[in-house]
């Protein structure tokens, strides 16, 4: 990553602005840019208090508009839920292209099995370092995503990769994304040039705000 850009990523904080060109996915009102999986209808999460909040007993949520290279802000709570444990604590997920999930999950003070914590490329890599805020705390998420090349006869010749800044810090440096989805992916057929952006729905009620998205030219 260019240095510039890495000044961006580690300066956009919670409330990070969208900017110029950034399509705005949820501006704390209106949850509009997203569809149920499957269903594809109109996203029923609830809107409170300026937050989307995932609702038990509907599907995952994907926006209308797919994207190739991007950055992408988004800020996340997670509520306390003492009583459950592992996997089963505030989880969901923001899965790139619809396929490569980068892991949310209350994983302070709650360990997991490796590589499914907080910040985890699911099943491919835990974080560099642990960056999480404990519960009922937001967290920030800057990602930077790059999508897989193609060539002659639609062949793949680079792999996609990732960037992930967790609260001001980088857990994941330009990591290629080994495999071709994880797990409750949207697709694992033949990777796409474009996808588009899914949010779990793990049954818990983590709570989203401030969510952008920039196109961002292949490099
Ligand atoms: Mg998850």
């Amino acid at each position: 990553m260019s240095l510039l850009a890495s000044l961006a990523f580690l300066l956009a904080q919670q409330g990070s602005p969208p900017p110029e060109g950034a399509v705005v996915l949820f501006d704390g009102k209106d949850a509009s840019a997203w569809l149920h999986r499957g269903t594809g209808g109109a996203c029923q999460w609830d809107v409170v208090d300026g937050c989307l909040v995932v609702k038990a007993g509907t599907p995952d949520i994907v926006t209308k508009q797919v994207f190739g290279d991007y950055r992408l802000h988004l800020e996340f709570w997670l509520p306390l839920m003492k009583d459950a444990e592992g996997q089963a604590r505030a989880n969901s997920g923001v899965y790139q292209h619809g396929r490569y999930e980068i892991q949310i999950l209350d994983s302070w003070e709650n360990p997991t099995y490796a590589k499914g914590g907080c910040g985890a490329i699911y099943d491919q890599k835990d974080p560099d370092r642990d960056a999480i805020r404990p519960p009922e705390k937001w967290n920030t998420y800057d990602i930077e995503f790059r999508a897989p090349r193609f060539g002659e006869g639609g062949r793949m010749t680079a792999k996609p990769r990732v960037t992930v800044v967790h609260n001001g810090v980088r857990i994941h440096d330009d990591v290629e994304i080994e495999k071709p989805s994880t797990a409750a992916a949207l697709d694992d057929g033949p990777q796409p040039a474009m996808g588009p952006i899914l949010l779990q729905n793990h049954g818990n009620p983590v709570r989203f705000r401030n969510i952008w998205v920039l196109p961002l030219d292949p490099r």
